[in-house]
């Protein structure tokens, strides 16, 4: 996608933020437990070899990642560290895995019989086996599946049986009564389990945020690096995460809309009075959803509505007065005291901020501060 250098809208990173958030998390780890840092999705759209660069200068010793994709890029730019994919990877990509030392995510013996079928001799895949804990997403669900698998593993040295670990459905939530029973289907699993591979990872954010006491000996941090807490606003962050991403842009265009007079699509919006209305450039195909005409943006420290529909390149503001063309505008971030955070875009749009935040698209231009 062509991105807009040319366009006063931008993304603005903060990695100081995403540096201390893991050096906060890290700090907090019993000794010997490893950080992974989770980049998928474009780092959660703050931009995935910027955020690992920072993440490893803070501490982080491996990444896990999405897609093969995104392991092939972090591998490219230079970095070294394990990398695992959480999700399941085509057999048939096995020996580029095994080539690049990418760690695959494996839930069926099917998936290793087939995989074994495209490793080339002398070629080793480290994988991961994912247990089914209550997710109901990937992995094995009876622990006798899993004997089956470590037999299997056993037997065929081109696998290196790496790790093994479990996805929490509820660990953001205050109500514990799932995130316990998928303990107890984690402990009769690894009761069958006769030798702990390397890594054992149960912990998502929100699991070692709240949950420590269940981390293996490595974590998969994701959304709270980029500052936002994972349960929304349910469960007090146990120390202060700091937001990574502000979004930016300025006015440029600038008139008095007569009273009666209408903006946008569907002229959904009417002056009821002469107001001034600013225009900015950016729309719902950067990602600012069109669900939030309505909502507002910073000018100056005041908010100001959107007005009229969201455009897909452009959308619309109420100015408490005249400004001119050039001001900046924050659309999420703090201006003069005011803040607007990702969670406030989130509840406007009935979702989540892990969406608004991936939702950005390429277009707008990240800036690393
Ligand atoms: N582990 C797995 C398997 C995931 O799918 C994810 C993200 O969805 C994470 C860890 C990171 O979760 P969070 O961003 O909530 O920390």
């Amino acid at each position: 996608m062509t991105i807009g250098n040319h366009r006063p809208s931008q993304l603005v990173i903060d990695q100081s933020a995403i540096y201390d958030n893991i050096a906060a998390e890290k700090a907090r780890l019993k000794s010997g437990t490893e950080l992974f840092q989770v980049v998928k999705a474009n780092g959660y759209g703050h931009g995935i070899t910027q955020v690992a660069r920072t993440a490893e200068r803070a501490g982080a010793s491996g990444f896990c990642v999405a897609i093969l994709d995104e392991a092939l890029t972090l591998r490219a730019a230079g970095f070294n560290e394990p990398i695992l994919v959480l999700g399941i990877t085509e057999p048939k990509y096995a020996d580029l895995m095994a080539s690049h030392h990418i760690s695959a995510t494996v839930g069926s013996v099917e998936w290793l019989e087939s995989a074994a079928s495209f490793l080339q001799t002398g070629h080793h895949l480290a994988v991961h086996l994912g247990l089914d804990t209550g997710m109901g997403r990937l992995g094995f669900q009876q622990p006798e599946e899993l004997s089956v698998a470590v037999n299997y593993l056993e037997t065929h040295p081109q696998f290196d049986f790496e790790g093994i670990f479990t996805h929490f459905a509820t660990a953001d939530s205050a109500d514990t009564d799932y995130f316990k029973i998928q303990v107890a289907r984690w402990q009769a699993f690894m009761a069958v389990l006769p030798k702990r591979p390397r890594y054992v990872h149960v912990s998502n954010s929100a699991t070692s945020l709240w949950h420590e006491v269940c981390n293996g000996n490595m974590i998969r941090f994701g959304v709270a690096a980029y500052g936002l807490n994972p349960s929304g606003t349910e469960l007090k962050e146990p120390y202060k995460l700091k937001p990574a991403m502000s979004l930016t842009s300025q006015l440029v265009f600038v008139k008095q809309l007569p009273k009666g007079y209408s903006v946008s699509y569907g002229a959904t919006y009417t002056a009821t009075e002469d107001e001034w209305v600013g225009t900015l450039p950016i729309g719902y195909a950067d990602g600012y959803e069109r669900r939030l005409q309505g909502f507002h943006v910073l000018v100056d420290g005041q908010l100001c509505e959107i007005i009229g529909r969201i455009c897909m390149d452009q959308l619309m503001i109420r100015l408490p007065q005249k400004y001119a063309v050039g001001t900046k505008v924050t659309l999420v971030g703090a201006d003069h005291g005011q803040s607007i955070t990702l969670q406030d875009v989130a509840d406007y749009c009935g979702t989540i901020h892990y969406e608004i935040a991936c939702g950005f698209t390429a277009r707008l231009p990240r800036v690393y501060v």
